[in-house]
């Protein structure tokens, strides 16, 4: 047993996509196409790469700007997988602080 403690893991922010609420406005591909390219149906393909400080303004501004809601900015576990319930941090006050360059919380 170790009394040694734990170091929290780096994490970092990330865009995802509800596919069950996105119609392929293609609003957000406008808006970010840093990392956000479509597909041949219009519906984004959201580059899984974590999103770098500097653009997270533009990132929060495509959240924003969703009509469906369905685009989100998530915060993982540095090295964590995409599919294991990432926790969403677009959402009010907690992107907005991501945007302006706020370290993301735990
Ligand atoms: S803006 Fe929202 S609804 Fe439109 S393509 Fe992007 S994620 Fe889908």
């Amino acid at each position: 047993m170790s009394f040694l403690p734990r170091r929290r893991p780096a994490r970092s922010i990330h865009l995802v996509v509800d596919p069950i609420a996105c119609d392929g406005h293609g609003v957000c591909a406008e808006l970010f196409p840093e990392r956000i390219g479509r597909d041949p149906w219009g519906f984004p393909v959201i580059d899984p790469a974590a999103v770098p400080g500097g653009l997270l303004e533009h990132a929060q501004r495509a959240v924003d700007a969703c009509p469906r809601l369905a685009l989100h900015l998530v915060s993982r576990d540095a090295g964590e997988d995409a599919a294991p319930g990432p926790r969403a941090v677009s959402g009010g006050a907690a992107g907005r602080r991501l945007a302006r360059g706020a370290a993301p919380t735990p």
